[in-house]
């Protein structure tokens, strides 16, 4: 038996144009919503990773050549997906994600449940701020009232002026994502500074396949460092071990929930931190990757708070605490 599987591309409108360092500023994303016998998925494709809504279409439809009629065998499923093709892990995460909705909707209990986890034990997610004139990026900051944790990113001439104009603002935590712009000295020394401004934590502040480099800037810094563009699945965790403080996963890097639990477990048993972080994507994703966090350190799940035209209501916050959905599946509507 054929699985019919049926995909369709949504643009996801921005409430401001959103900027990071490798990147011009982009006014809406392109998702893809993919549903797969009741159950359904997102991915939010990042050309970084050499994926867009077309390559995740077209990919789509050829795994769906690789389902049959066992879905609710989600780690046979996953596994005859990946020997069907390489790569493609925002396609591979969009038809997991519909998996688990389906099967959690089939057994009617929500995700959180299926795993055996506490919704209590959520995080905070923090609230990222895009680079802008730093006055901008400060205006932003006064507005996320809401959110008491902020994702700001750095990478440009301006980082400490930046956290400065900032601190005159909010004394919330705050969390700094260079995006692979730095140098390892330059690393160095920024993080140095930027400690006296009380951040917490530091994403990926060099090159991704440089792991030296972020050897040398985690032992000559203060602040935990934490790996995104290093770290796709949990294969590439034990050579990054020694090199970081902890990980960034996400569901569109990794190809997931399955993948994404792998890795929270590998990380853990090599003594690594774990963030959950996300794109730019609807409830749909982001109430997903959601379901994870109880097992996680740091979430950074507020892609759906970006956009204004969100198709889907799913996780909610209670002063910046993920508050689950306890419908079954995902437990979007
Ligand atoms: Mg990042």
């Amino acid at each position: 038996m054929k699985v019919k599987i049926t995909s369709k591309i949504t643009k996801l409108q921005l409430n401001h144009p959103f900027k990071i360092s490798r990147r011009a500023s982009d006014a809406y994303r392109e998702v893809i919503f993919v549903e797969i016998d009741g159950g359904i998925g997102e991915a939010a494709p990042a050309k970084f990773y050499g994926e867009t809504v077309q390559t995740v279409a077209s990919a789509v439809e050829t795994l769906a050549s690789a389902l049959d009629e066992n879905l609710d065998e989600i780690q046979d499923v996953m596994a005859g997906i990946e020997s069907t093709l390489d790569a493609n892990y925002a396609a591979k995460s969009a038809i997991d994600m519909a998996l688990h909705d389906r099967l959690g909707k089939k057994l009617g209990v929500p995700l959180y449940k299926l795993w055996g986890l506490n919704p209590q034990k959520t995080p905070c997610t923090s609230f990222t701020i895009g680079l802008d004139e730093p006055a901008v990026m400060a205006e932003k900051a006064l507005q996320a009232e809401a959110y008491p944790i902020l994702k700001v990113k750095l990478g440009t001439p301006r980082d400490i002026e930046i956290i400065r104009t900032l601190r005159n603002v909010t004394d919330k935590p705050i969390y700094v994502d260079a995006n692979t712009a730095w140098t390892p000295k330059e690393a160095v020394d920024k993080i140095r500074e930027l400690a006296q401004y009380g951040v917490e934590l530091i994403e990926q502040p060099t090159k991704p396949d440089d792991i030296n480099g972020l050897r040398f800037v985690r032992e000559n810094s203060e602040l935990p460092i934490i790996a995104d563009e290093s770290v796709k699945r949990a294969g590439d965790i034990p050579a990054l071990a020694e090199a970081v403080d902890g990980i960034n996963i996400k569901l569109v890097k990794c190809g997931g929930l399955l993948e994404a639990l792998r890795m929270i477990h590998v990380a853990r048993a090599h003594g690594l931190l774990v963030m959950i972080g996300c794109m730019i994507e609807s409830s749909l994703g982001i109430t997903a990757a959601a379901h994870l966090t109880p097992l996680v350190d740091y979430a950074d799940l507020d892609g759906n708070l970006l956009i204004s035209n969100d198709p889907y209501t799913g996780v909610t916050l209670d002063n910046g605490k993920l508050i689950l959905p306890d419908r079954p599946g995902i437990g979007i509507l």
